[in-house]
């Protein structure tokens, strides 16, 4: 039996992993489950999974809680989750916390050791990947990547010589905007960017899928889980979703993941691999669907891609990783204003480009310098939108 610690138990992944914990209830209990604000989603997994211990944002949630709840052990606050992990046995950590919010308990979780951490928050990675993946290597502490792209990778891997990767290959369904001009773009609103053809996801990754930014993010969370240098990633335009990801080896061999687009698989796959375990999710008919294709991607989409390599080759280069979380914060801090109505889609894009071509970068070495470089760049969005 394995006790599972689910962060971000009321989004779309955390309630994914609570269906694929449903179904495997003589391999999987869910021990901790947390959440921000939605409590009546969790009060409602509380009944069903029976954790030990929960988490939420607020004092007054948790008094709420604990009233209702005498015999679980209810944490709140920034300490929370830590203090939740820390209560509770648990062998793996699935982290599927929204945002940079999830870089502490990512960090917390590796630094605990002694459990495996299932990641689905990228942000963790795309802020810190030189500092976790080290903590992790230091704490022996395994990263299991539940996004659908490296968890293809990682399949790709398994049994094969990891020292032999050519190139790494990223599909992209491209978003509900892929054919979209820059004169189009102009006009979409937030509804338009919530549509995702392929897959059901939370908001602001939904956001980051249109503007193509979450493909960007993915190009570092996977040169830091795998270690390869961004120039041997490539990304791929694939509408299908199908192909979920690949991996050229040296003699020219290339492994692909394929299957219908269902997160099922991957979260599936953190807890049971190498090992596979039944899962819901239907059978690909080859004939039905004829052929696979691929495109490049176009030119707004490179443009997102672009910032990513350019924050890359800076950190190759220097060892500097300020870029990547001006990077991230920037955009979050844009997702959110475009979700409340205050800025435009293509402002987006305009706006990272603009911080990144001003931003010089700075060797950030802990979580507390980089959470600094966080909200200096919040700032700096938020004082290029009000010029
Ligand atoms: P959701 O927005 O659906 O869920 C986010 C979860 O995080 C919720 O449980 C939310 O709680 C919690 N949360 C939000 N803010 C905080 C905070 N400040 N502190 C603690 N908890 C917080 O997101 P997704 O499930 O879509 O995505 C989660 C992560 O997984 C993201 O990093 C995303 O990029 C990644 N991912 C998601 C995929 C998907 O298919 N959804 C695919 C690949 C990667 P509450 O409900 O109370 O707000
Ligand atoms: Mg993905």
């Amino acid at each position: 039996m394995k006790r599972i610690a689910i962060l971000g138990s009321t989004g779309s992944i955390g309630t994914q992993a609570l269906e694929v914990i449903a179904s495997n209830p003589r391999r999987l209990k869910a021990t901790v489950l947390t959440c921000n604000s939605r409590v009546d989603v969790l009060r409602r997994q509380i009944d069903r999974f029976r954790p030990e211990a929960v988490a939420v944002g607020r004092a007054a949630d948790a008094a709420e809680l604990g009233r209702e709840y005498p015999n679980i052990n209810i944490f709140y606050g920034p300490e929370g989750i830590r203090e939740a992990i820390d209560d509770v046995d648990c062998d793996v950590v699935l982290n599927a916390i929204v945002g940079i919010a999830g870089l502490g308990p990512t960090f917390e979780a590796v630094n605990k050791g002694g459990l495996t951490v299932a990641l689905a928050n990228k942000e963790s990675l795309v802020t810190a990947g030189r500092i976790v993946m080290k903590a992790a290597e230091e704490s022996g502490v395994p990263i299991i990547p539940v996004d659908s792209e490296h968890s293809a990778i990682f399949q790709c891997l398994a049994g094969n010589d990891e020292n032999s990767i050519r190139r790494l290959i990223l599909t992209a369904s491209g978003g509900p905007f892929r054919t979209f001009s820059r004169e189009r773009l102009e006009s979409v609103g937030i509804d338009d960017a919530l549509i995702h053809p392929n897959w059901k996801m939370g908001r602001k990754i939904t956001i980051d899928s249109a503007t193509m930014m979450n493909k960007a993010f993915e190009i570092i969370e996977a040169k830091w889980l795998y270690g390869t240098d961004a120039g041997s990633i490539e990304v791929v335009i694939h509408p299908q979703s199908i192909v979920h990801s690949l991996v050229e080896f040296g003699d020219g061999a290339i492994m692909a993941q394929l299957g219908h687009p269902d997160m099922k698989v991957p979260i599936s796959y953190a807890f049971s691999g190498p090992k596979r375990w039944t899962t819901d999710v239907r059978s690909l008919d080859l004939i039905a669907l004829r052929s696979l294709y691929f495109e490049e991607p176009s030119h707004e989409a490179r443009r997102s891609l672009d910032l990513a390599y350019r924050v890359l080759h800076e950190s190759e280069a220097t060892g500097r990783d300020s870029g990547v979380i001006v990077l991230n914060s920037a955009n979050e801090e844009l997702v959110r204003l475009f979700l409340e109505g205050k800025i435009q889609f293509v402002d987006i894009l305009d706006t990272l480009e603009y911080l990144i071509d001003g931003h010089e970068p700075t060797a950030v070495s802990t979580i507390s310098e980089i959470l600094q470089t966080d909200q200096e760049a919040r700032e700096a969005t938020r004082e290029r939108l009000a010029n």
